[in-house]
């Protein structure tokens, strides 16, 4: 009994010193990201959301991330265009794991998920199941001053377009020519819908909603990404 008590006291005393020590070598917030930097080389591991999430009130994190050849985009000042609309720690994102995406403004954050998803899992799912790369992403937009309904009030529940942190993207286009759209191939047996189901479905892993035709009849022809505070992948 004696020897137990001497090895808790002991165990309490190592666990208190190592607790000490983690909290001086630190002596501040540590975030994830300073520990395990973001490296959009590798897809991630299971905390590779937490590490993205870093991104969205550091302007200086994403700049460092915007070194990555896996990524080509320029950051854009910040604006209010409307009460409740406009962006913060936005970049112009021009091409996003080898396939050109012209979109301005998306938020850093979301453009880094594009990152990763396009390098990890879009690129990888063309490749074993079309044969080819992705040469380019058509989408829909990525910025608008409305409601998650589309209607313009903003009483109730903005959309996370509203701030830029949304994309909805509706054909991929590949290195061959050929065109996978959502409308018109989502749901097929062909490669052409295996392709975009594995899309999907690798989605969010880095995004925090990827919707699709799925979900309601609003979403028949695109994929919703966004990096809200809210979670559905359907
Ligand atoms: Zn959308």
């Amino acid at each position: 009994m004696r020897w137990s008590v001497t090895r808790l006291a002991a165990a309490i005393a190592i666990g208190a010193l190592i607790s000490l020590a983690v909290w001086w070598a630190w002596g501040r917030p540590t975030r994830l990201s300073d520990i395990w930097p973001i490296d959009l080389s590798r897809p991630g591991g299971f905390l590779v959301d937490r590490q993205i999430a870093d991104i969205r009130h550091d302007a200086a994190l994403c700049s460092a991330v915007l070194s990555s050849p896996q990524i080509q985009a320029k950051p854009v000042p910040d604006a209010t265009p409307r009460p409740g609309c406009g962006w913060s720690n936005a970049v112009d994102a021009s091409v996003v794991g080898g396939a050109r995406l012209a979109v301005r403004p998306v938020t850093c954050e979301l453009a880094v998920s594009l990152a990763f998803w396009m390098e990890h899992t879009v690129q990888p799912a063309a490749l074993a199941t079309l044969g080819t790369r992705v040469a380019s992403i058509e989408h829909l937009g990525s910025y608008a001053c409305r409601n998650i309904r589309g209607s313009p009030s903003l009483a109730d529940q903005p959309s996370e377009h509203a701030s830029a942190n949304a994309l909805d993207i509706k054909a991929f286009r590949l290195a061959d020519g050929r065109r996978v759209a959502v409308a018109a191939d989502w749901g097929r047996s062909a490669p052409e819908g295996r392709f975009l189901s594995e899309v999907h479905a690798g989605a969010c892993r880095y995004f925090r909603v990827a919707i699709g035709p799925e979900y309601n009849a609003a979403h028949r022809d695109h994929f919703h990404l966004d990096r809200g505070r809210w979670r559905a992948c359907r």
